[in-house]
């Protein structure tokens, strides 16, 4: 069998798999061999020094070698079926024992010798073993080694059956001719001293030492991490050589105009990712750029001048937001830079009316509109441009790369820029954002005073409340938001509902609290915004759909209930909805949770004002998969590379990649497995 029929081979090729065990491991995600080799093992154990039974210690997670002497099954008092197996070596006997698994009785035979490992209970009399990992010593031989692997699994799949699996998988693997390539161009794997494919495969599952068991890992790594950023190369170099792009003129009168006539000057940030901007519009290549920045670190003022650009050279703008409430508030403060200039601005929505829309698109499309801001309004089949030079699509990472490429699809290869106030460490900005190029501002604008921040028990919430009070009485605004439920919508605005009943009733009795939770109506969002907006409201009580972008300078206090629910990114974002005017602000993060990680993360938060730096500690605390939804970026999942772990193997891989890409002859060969390797999941951005 060739290597890769052996890969495609549904799981029932195998011996032992017949229907009702593919169907268990299907759940783990495995429904071909190739499946399973690449279930890799979560941790192994190394067997390699083995205890003596005498040596156990209490409460210890530990391995042994033992014969069987007696097998036996008794039913505890409330009926519960038990299998105690007892097994000795030369220093004392223990006792394995299995609740409701009467096959265990019939697997093993007195006088077997097996490889045991489990928690140890040590009892007066006796040492006890609930429900143990077992290995039949007989199937142990020197050549299989003694570091075992572990996998992910769950209760139906035992870890002893998946090894079989995976051990009758390698042996094919072994057995079947050599494929007639490695997935990787064989001077790449020379050239970076990589183990070949075969022999990693084996190594991973069944190493015979650490050393090779790292050398196995890292041609894994590498491979994954290559592949991928050759893709992300690829995609960069076609857009480079293949589009011809909008080539923007340098500035004229129009923007020399908007950038003297600012309320302030840009800093220095600013100014440098400007430049960065306009070269990439002035040149035909279409732009394809990240602008990072913190919250209020000042992008918009960046792309209402790029947007301007686009205008100056005859072409339209437009700007996606992910919400009514913020494309709204992008279109005033575009409105107010640009619209003095004689640029004609509007906001598409999904709450125009049929006339008022049907009339904005004739405008878009005769180019009487220069520059468009809108929500995923804007991507609507009927949306049409005359000329669209420029996209500009604010907090990304809530739209899809696919509703991205509807949008730029609207115009004939447009500039793209995409801002994002999440801050995205280095590593992880290579893997996701691997084919954009990447501007930052990293300081804020002068005069911002750092956030207060507090973490405190509710046994300290009427405090709390009071200081919210007196902060109203100065004539300031407060925030209050909701604890997270993630699962369900509807939960969170009903306990929004509920406390703001009880702070409107309470605390902030004699002021006027606002609601504002996903559930409302996008009309009766927009009221209590524009009244909080006013400073009508006084206390604003909220679920997360404040989180994105809303800009209130006079709110100086943000108060966040059930703190523990959030991540560190998201508290960071919440926070940075006050601190945006002349005031001093605070944040206070509410929270009873005793949990070491929470306390740790909150207490991070009261110490830490820099968003990039705990976007980096975030991604360590609760990695990569939570950091960012993997649906929602479209890119693969990282099968075995551990993007916080493997940097070095990241930038040597990506290395690797920007120079095979270079090489038509190299790429070709590369291709293929490309291809069959990310195809699907892949094909989204594949297919820009
Ligand atoms: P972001 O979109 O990055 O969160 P904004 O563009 O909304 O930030 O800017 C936040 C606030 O800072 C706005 O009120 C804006 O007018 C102001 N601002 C932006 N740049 C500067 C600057 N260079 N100097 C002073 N204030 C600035
Ligand atoms: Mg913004």
């Amino acid at each position: 069998m060739v290597i890769q029929k052996l890969w495609s081979a549904k799981i029932q090729f195998l011996k032992g798999v017949g229907p009702a065990n593919a169907a268990k491991l299907a759940k783990l995600g495995i429904l071909t061999v190739g499946q399973l080799l690449e279930h890799y093992p979560r941790r192994y154990e190394d067997r390699s020094n083995h205890k003596l039974i005498a040596e156990l210690t209490d409460g210890q997670y530990e391995t042994f070698r033992a014969v069987i002497i007696n097998i036996g099954e008794l039913k505890s008092h409330r009926g519960l079926k038990i299998v105690k197996v007892t097994v000795r070596d030369q220093s004392g006997v223990a006792q394995l024992t299995w609740f409701n698994q009467s096959y265990i009785k019939n697997k093993y035979k007195p006088g077997m010798e097996l490889i045991i490992s489990g928690k140890v209970q040590r009892r007066l009399q006796a040492i006890e073993i609930n429900k143990p990992d077992i290995e039949l010593a007989a199937e142990f031989n020197a050549d299989s080694g003694q570091i075992i692997p572990v996998y992910p699994t769950t209760e139906n799949t035992p870890q002893w059956q998946l090894r079989a699996l995976t051990r009758q998988a390698v042996e094919l693997l072994q057995t079947s001719p050599a494929p007639e390539e490695d997935s990787l161009p064989a001077e790449i794997v020379s050239g970076h001293n990589l183990m070949n494919r075969q022999q990693a495969l084996t190594t991973i599952h069944f190493p015979k030492n650490m050393q090779t068991l790292t050398e196995a890992r890292r041609r894994l790594v590498f491979e994954e991490l290559y592949l991928l950023q050759c893709g992300l190369a690829y995609l960069k170099q076609k857009n480079k050589y293949r589009c011809r792009g909008i080539k923007h003129a340098p500035d004229a009168q129009l923007i020399a105009k908007i950038e003297s006539n600012l309320p302030f000057s840009l800093t220095s940030d600013q100014t440098q990712t400007l430049c960065e901007i306009k070269a990439d519009m002035e040149d035909t290549t279409p732009m394809q750029r990240l602008l990072q920045g913190d919250v209020g670190s000042g992008k918009t003022v960046v792309a209402a001048i790029a947007l301007a650009k686009t205008v100056e050279n005859g072409y339209q703008g437009a700007m996606m937001a992910p919400t009514e409430i913020l494309a709204e508030q992008h279109y005033h403060t575009l409105a107010k830079l640009l619209a003095p200039h004689g640029i004609k601005l509007a906001v598409l929505t999904g709450k125009l009316t049929r006339k008022s829309r049907d009339q904005l698109l004739g405008h878009i499309k005769d180019g009487g509109i220069d520059i468009v801001v809108g929500t995923h309004a804007l991507i609507q089949d009927d949306v049409e441009f005359k000329h669209l030079g420029l996209v500009v699509t604010d907090e990304q990472h809530r739209f899809g790369v696919q509703q991205r490429a509807r949008l730029e699809a609207k115009g004939g290869q447009p500039d793209v820029l995409v801002m994002t106030a999440t801050p995205i460490p280095r590593t992880m900005a290579l893997t996701v954002y691997g084919d954009l190029d990447v501007s930052i501002i990293r300081e804020l604008p002068p005069g911002r005073q750092p956030i207060a921040t507090y973490s405190r028990g509710s046994e300290r919430r009427a405090r709390v409340y009071a200081f919210a009070v007196d902060q109203i009485k100065a004539g300031r605004q407060v925030y209050i938001v909701c604890p997270l439920v993630e699962e369900s919508e509807k939960v969170e605005a009903q306990s929004a509902v509920n406390i703001h009943e009880e702070l409107s009733s309470t605390f902030f009795k004699n002021y006027h609290c606002g609601l504002l939770h996903g559930k409302m109506k996008p009309q009766e969002k927009d009221a209590v915004m524009a009244a909080f907006s006013c400073g009508e409201i006084k206390a604003l009580i909220a679920t997360t759909v404040i989180e994105v972008g809303v800009n209130v300078p006079n709110a100086t206090v943000m108060i966040i209930e059930g703190a523990d629910r959030f991540g560190l990114a998201q508290l960071h974002q919440l926070r940075g909805r006050v601190g945006r005017g002349v005031h001093k602000s605070y944040c206070v993060l509410l929270s009873d949770s005793t949990n070491e990680e929470t306390v740790e993360r909150l207490r991070v938060m009261t110490e830490i004002n820099d968003g990039f730096i705990l976007a980096e500690k975030d991604l360590v605390l609760r990695g990569p998969g939570q950091f960012f939804g993997t649906a929602q970026h479209g890119m693969p999942d990282l099968k075995i590379a551990d993007i916080i772990r493997d940097t070095d193997i990241l930038l040597e891989a990506r290395r690797a990649a920007q120079q095979t890409v270079c090489s038509p002859e190299y790429l070709e060969r590369v291709w293929k497995t490309l291809k069959s390797w990310f195809g699907d999941k892949f094909s989204m951005v594949f297919c820009r």
